[in-house]
């Protein structure tokens, strides 16, 4: 992939569906693997914040579809991305690695609110913070909270962590003709609507320059690889 200036704040969007290790529910060995490679690169000396999607619990859209209210589906998805982080957090701790986990919708006895500038403090010193239930917000996903969440806190790079080792310009999974793009711009991924990330993300990165890089999680080291710019996975930016 490759990027000309150093990151030191980095956004890591973490994908539900690799917690729960393709089943319901969380998987403490794929968690326990993530948590080793967060920590590793926070022992380099990068700031780490994070964002935990639920996709392994519920999913709004897919309760909606099923005859349930969208809204409230959509809060059960949340409440699932708070148990990842929960999980995350007690695996980068057992590493030696300090945490806060901050979540959109208050639950003081298991995590912060979410205040973006003490979240940059926490990252000053050291400390991974993983951001939980989202934006608080039903219709949302958790790939514009990560977007959104990276420009706040002042993050360089947005890197999206999933099952997929980049952007593809067909499903992989479906056809195994599908390439996969090196380097591609916001407005291609938009216009030829590849599922990267939600179009509401995409245009978020591409309004304020914040590059992505899109990569397989489950390859041991790659979060470090993604984070020195070595070519893996694909970096979408303009
Ligand atoms: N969700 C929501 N608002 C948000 C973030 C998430 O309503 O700001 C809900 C939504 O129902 C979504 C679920 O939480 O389907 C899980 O998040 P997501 O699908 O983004 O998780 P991932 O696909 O990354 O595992």
């Amino acid at each position: 992939v490759g990027h000309d200036r150093p990151w030191s704040r980095v956004m890591l969007k973490l994908s539900g569906e690799v917690f729960g290790g393709g089943q319901f529910g969380v998987d403490p060995d794929v968690v326990q693997a993530i948590a080793v490679q967060i920590a590793d690169v926070v022992r380099q000396g990068l700031q780490v914040a994070v964002v935990v999607g639920g996709g392994n619990y519920f999913r709004g859209a897919e309760l909606q579809q099923r005859g349930m209210d969208r809204a409230r589906s959509d809060y059960m998805g949340m409440l699932g991305t708070v148990m990842n982080c929960l999980a995350l957090q007690d695996f980068l701790e057992k590493q030696g690695i300090d945490t806060r986990v901050q979540t959109a919708i208050n639950m003081a006895q298991v995590a912060e609110p979410y205040i973006p500038r003490r979240a940059m403090r926490h990252l000053e010193k050291g400390r991974v913070v993983i951001f939980g239930a989202g934006a608080g917000m039903p219709y949302f996903t958790t790939d514009t909270v990560a977007a959104q969440r990276a420009l706040e806190i002042g993050a360089d790079v947005l890197l999206k962590a999933t099952q997929v080792d980049g952007v593809y310009d067909d499903d992989p999974k479906k056809n195994p003709a599908a390439v996969r793009f090196d380097r591609i711009s916001y407005n291609e991924v938009l216009t030829r609507g590849l599922g990267v990330a939600d179009a509401a993300a995409i245009s978020l990165c591409m309004e304020n320059d914040l590059p992505l890089v899109v990569f397989d999680l489950l390859v041991p080291g790659n979060i470090a690889r993604a984070v020195r710019g070595d070519r893996i996975g694909t970096l979408v930016t303009t």
